[in-house]
């Protein structure tokens, strides 16, 4: 296996982990009754309208998996390009905030 298949099948093995983390976040938070508010009005979170995309993102910072959706759109950049995910509308916006996590850890 060369390096660089070495590096993507580890990107797609990161990217399967985080999906199977944030859908057993949701799996239990639906076992209590409860859903992520995208699930409840998904095209909000794919709206062309900014009015409904700031709805959306402030939807996100009541959802109990937020850290999971993150952790995924980061690991799934290609899934993530598109709608809001974990407050962010912006791919950018995850990146720059990963990045200062991992420099205040
Ligand atoms: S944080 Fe993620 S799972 Fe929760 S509402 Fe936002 S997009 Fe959906």
């Amino acid at each position: 296996m060369t390096a660089r298949a070495g590096w993507l099948l580890g990107v797609a093995v990161d990217a399967l982990t985080a999906r199977e983390r944030l859908d057993n976040a949701i799996i239990d938070l639906v076992e209590l009754g409860q859903f992520p508010p995208c699930h409840t009005e998904p095209d909000a979170w794919f709206s062309d309208s900014p009015t409904v995309i700031e709805t959306a993102v402030a939807a996100c910072l009541r959802c109990p998996v937020i850290h999971q959706c993150r952790a995924y759109a980061l690991a799934d950049p290609r899934t993530s390009r598109y709608g809001v995910w974990a407050s962010t509308p912006d791919p950018r916006q995850r990146d720059v905030l990963a990045r200062y996590e991992s420099r205040s850890a």
